[in-house]
């Protein structure tokens, strides 16, 4: 499985950052955000370093399909029933801050801090 040492992301899947862990398979990992827009605010990685959605190929479909249907589960499971945001920012102009892919899945009671 790809992994870069300068990748914070990589660097939480290897236990080498804290993280509050939500959801740990073989495949994936979800987290807390660090600085939430929502009541509730979680990132769906996958393990393995991809670094934008442009890196994904046919070969990863079913890693993200898995990645979006894990966002219902966690939301009810952390209480969120009234309805979520599920988005993925990708490279410069999509504003991605950290290079390893993941999925934002924010909800809870408005208002939010963003978005
Ligand atoms: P993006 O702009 O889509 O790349 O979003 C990156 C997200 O990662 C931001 O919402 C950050 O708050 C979050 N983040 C960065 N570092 C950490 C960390 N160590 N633990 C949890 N979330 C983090
Ligand atoms: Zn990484």
């Amino acid at each position: 499985m790809s992994h870069d040492p300068n990748c914070i992301f990589c660097r939480i899947v290897a236990g080498q950052i804290p993280a509050k862990k939500v959801h740990e398979d073989d495949e994936l990992l979800v987290f807390h955000d660090i600085n939430p827009w929502a009541p509730v605010h979680v990132l769906v990685i996958p393990k393995q370093h991809i670094e934008t959605l442009y890196d994904a190929g046919p070969e990863h479909d079913a890693l993200l399909g898995r990645m979006m249907g894990l966002a219902p589960v966690l939301m009810r499971r952390l209480g969120v029933t009234n309805g979520f945001r599920a988005l993925v920012n990708v490279g410069p102009d999509g504003r991605q801050e950290v290079p390893h892919l993941h999925l934002h899945v924010m909800g809870g009671p408005r208002p939010w801090a963003r978005g």
